[in-house]
């Protein structure tokens, strides 16, 4: 599933598209989108005769801005699911299988959603609104925004019992982390993913804040992390899984000290750790 670093390459290639046309007319295949609450009532009717203006991102959600023909500030709010993708390409161009909107623009262009197995979402709000609503008036801060760091960490999530792996993952702790990365950062700050978090000191916590910023960036330099389906909006992949220190690499050696990387499973959702460079700490307290 996207995260924020690939979630961001594509906001940064959907901004080089420059679209700046009006919407002239919006397609929808028959297929639902993404079941969940929130998700059901798209309204992408509200964008016909509106001018786009700018690419935003909150967590790993992608926002268009566009303004109405009275000048109303809407938004399209876009979750790429598991295999969702947008595309730019010319009227008339061939729509690939799995296309579920099209918005045709008046300079001919088409901004397309495809998404193979429909997890994603996409919905349109007055801008305001969207930003109020779920789900993105549930999410925590921005990882790589400058409110972010250890304290801010230990606020919310200092006394829970919760394993830190799961922590990283709730989007209301910190917005955009999924499994690679947070598996990532865990790795880099030395800390066992299984560890509840309450045990962790406030260096710790500074540790981690500071781990979660540089897989993050390191994510975003290397263009994102491409397991399967992920591609930018001009469909170029990343190259950051050749990057990973053990997301995907249960049973080969750590790069850092060559000892047999572990798996595990937890709620259901799969893990990998160094059993030497992230050892169980025997004290209650971890630093
Ligand atoms: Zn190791």
């Amino acid at each position: 599933m996207p995260e924020l670093p690939e979630v961001e390459s594509v906001r940064r290639s959907l901004t080089r598209a420059r679209l700046r046309s009006a919407v002239r007319s919006i397609w929808r295949s028959e297929h639902a989108l993404r079941t969940g609450e929130h998700w059901q009532d798209e309204h992408l009717s509200l964008l016909r005769g509106a001018t786009p203006q700018r690419w935003e991102r909150r967590g790993k959600h992608l926002l268009w801005r566009l303004a109405s023909k009275s000048n109303e500030p809407l938004g399209m709010l876009v979750h790429l699911g598991m295999t969702g993708r947008l595309e730019v390409a010319r009227t008339g161009a061939p729509r690939a299988l799995h296309t579920h909107v099209e918005l045709r623009l008046h300079d001919d262009r088409v901004l397309r959603f495809v998404d193979a197995r429909r997890f994603g979402g996409v919905r349109a709000r007055p801008w305001e609104a969207l930003l109020a609503e779920p789900p993105l008036c549930d999410l925590g801060p921005e990882p790589l925004g400058p409110g972010f760091d250890g304290a801010c960490l230990y606020r919310v999530a200092g006394h829970s019992r919760r394993a830190l792996r799961d922590v990283l993952l709730d989007q209301r702790v910190v917005a955009g982390v999924g499994n690679i990365y947070a598996l990532e950062a865990l790795f880099l700050a030395r800390l066992h993913p299984l560890l509840p978090a309450q045990r962790l000191a406030a260096s710790a916590w500074d540790r981690l804040a500071v781990a979660v910023r540089q897989v993050l960036e390191q994510g975003l330099r290397n263009g994102g992390t491409t397991l399967r389906d992920y591609r930018d909006a001009d469909g170029n992949a990343g190259s950051n899984q050749q990057a990973l220190w053990v997301y995907g690499r249960a049973g080969q050696p750590c790069r850092v000290c060559g000892a047999a990387l572990q798996g595990f499973v937890l709620g259901g959702r799969g893990g990998v750790l160094c059993p030497v460079d992230q050892r169980r700490p025997r004290s209650r307290r971890v630093s």
